[in-house]
């Protein structure tokens, strides 16, 4: 109680329709609130929390831990343990903010308001939009069933992440087939770097000449940019990897080992059925429910309405959005969000003042493309699909420094630079490597 009341904790009057007499319904106030205290809010509250007074900053997120989900690539190859990719939350979220352990459930963006699963209404003078992607396994059939059976794994969960080793430890010989929804997801090079990483484990161990490593994407390339399409085409030649492009998971089948995809360039919409001893799932996603729930903030397909330039919602001028729930048309990433961060902190700050947001976020965006236990392609780019690359070499072939900043240096910047406000990406060191280049 005391805790609140330093919150500026306002009890409002019971309302009996909603409830029961003995039930109070709070109601606390904030300058600033922040949904969401994954990669995009924790990184975005610890700069409003370092210059606010206590307490004026609130995070309203539900979970214990905080992932950070670029290691689950390294988990599921065996490189990683997962307890190295999860912190507890009250460790990373700012200190100078207040942390309300709940969800929001409900909001109200005329009223400058939104509920918690609680029924606590939580007012806010600016609001910051960070939920991320809801993850839709059940929406294939048979799962998420199918993963308490032999085979089945998906990196994208620190629930399923750890059957990846299991399933290539196990692998007897057969198909191993990775899949890529037909939805927008996070991370868009990871499903291939599940299936590199697994390849070259069935190499070292003696196993490849039993296995049909198998990509199965809905896309119809391998990546959207055309400089790291190119190298990824090459590294599936060499590596005699089949990709079956349009191809959707519709439903996994335990008891016989089949997978069933949706064939989407087909008119008359067959499916095709493939047996597996291994199969990694990377599983639909969306937006989360409660956004595609409150049209007045979202898009049609219900992600969170801003404008691509500077973040601010195109409807609420007091609300922004950052990182994967929102609509902006780059590559949903934690390297996006850190291109992201500085721009919302920048442009909120300027709104706080009553000035007009002028900062102009790029769209720039990383992916880490790691092709093995020890090499990797270093993609960025920008809005126009164009590479925005940091290092004065080319980043689309396969390096081992570049594993080496993936799997050693990223983790740093994000744990300790990254979360605590002060990572805003490479741009800076990328003006200088770059001088006189214009990049
Ligand atoms: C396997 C994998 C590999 C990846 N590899 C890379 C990589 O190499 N490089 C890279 O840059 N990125 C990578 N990513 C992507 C990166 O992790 C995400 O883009 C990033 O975490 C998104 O940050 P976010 O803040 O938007 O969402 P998240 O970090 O997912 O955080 C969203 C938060 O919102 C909370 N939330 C949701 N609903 C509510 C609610 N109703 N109320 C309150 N809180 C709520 C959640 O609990 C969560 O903590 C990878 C992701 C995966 C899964």
């Amino acid at each position: 109680m005391a805790t609140l009341l330093k919150c500026k904790m306002v009890v409002l009057g019971c309302n009996p329709s909603f409830f029961s007499t003995t039930s109070q319904r709070l109601s606390q106030s904030f300058k600033l609130v922040v949904v969401g205290g994954g990669a995009g809010g924790c990184s975005v509250a610890a700069k409003f929390a370092s210059v606010l007074p206590k307490n004026n900053v609130a995070i309203i997120e539900p979970s214990d831990t905080h992932y950070y989900q670029p290691m689950w690539t390294m988990i599921g190859g065996g490189m990683k343990k997962l307890e190295q990719s999860g912190r507890p939350m009250s460790q990373v979220l700012p200190k100078n903010a207040h942390w309300i352990k709940e969800r929001a459930s409900q909001f109200f963006p005329e009223e400058n308001r939104l509920v918690t699963a609680s029924g606590e209404e939580i007012k806010y003078e600016y609001l910051v939009v960070a939920m991320g992607l809801q993850l839709d396994y059940n929406k294939i059939k048979g799962l998420p069933e199918a993963f308490n059976t032999p085979g089945v794994c998906s990196n994208y969960s620190p629930k399923y992440v750890e059957k990846t080793l299991e399933s290539l430890k196990n692998f007897k010989g057969g198909n191993a087939i990775f899949t890529f929804p037909n939805t927008p997801i996070k991370c868009a090079g990871a499903p291939q770097k599940a299936m590199y990483i697994s390849e070259e484990y069935l190499r070292k161990h003696n196993k490849r000449d039993k296995a049909n490593v198998i990509f199965n994407t809905s896309l119809g390339v391998l990546f959207g940019v055309k400089k790291y399409a190119d190298a990824l085409e090459k590294v599936v030649r060499e590596r005699n990897i089949a990709v079956n492009f349009r191809h959707e998971l519709l439903e996994v089948k335990p008891d016989t080992k089949e997978a069933v995809f949706r064939l989407l360039d087909d008119p008359a919409g067959n499916t095709k059925t493939f047996k597996y001893e291994m199969l990694h799932v990377t599983p639909p996603m969306s937006a989360p429910d409660l956004l595609k729930a409150n049209k007045k903030l979202t898009n049609e397909a219900g992600y969170l309405e801003v404008d691509k330039s500077t973040l601010q919602h195109i409807r609420f001028p007091n609300i922004f959005g950052i990182g994967d729930c929102t609509n902006l048309p780059t590559s949903k990433t934690a390297a996006a969000i850190a291109g992201q961060n500085k721009i919302v902190y920048d442009n909120l700050k300027l709104q706080m003042e009553g000035k007009k947001p002028s900062q102009k976020y790029d769209g720039y965006t990383s992916c880490p493309l790691v092709t093995g236990y020890s090499k990797c392609i270093l993609a960025e780019f920008d809005y126009d699909g164009q590479p925005l690359e940091t290092l004065p070499i080319n980043q689309a072939k396969e390096r081992n420094t570049s594993f080496f900043m993936k799997k050693e240096i990223m983790p740093v910047l994000y744990w300790k630079l990254m979360l605590n406000g002060w990572w805003n990406g490479p741009g800076v060191i990328r003006k200088i490597l770059h001088l006189g280049t214009g990049r």
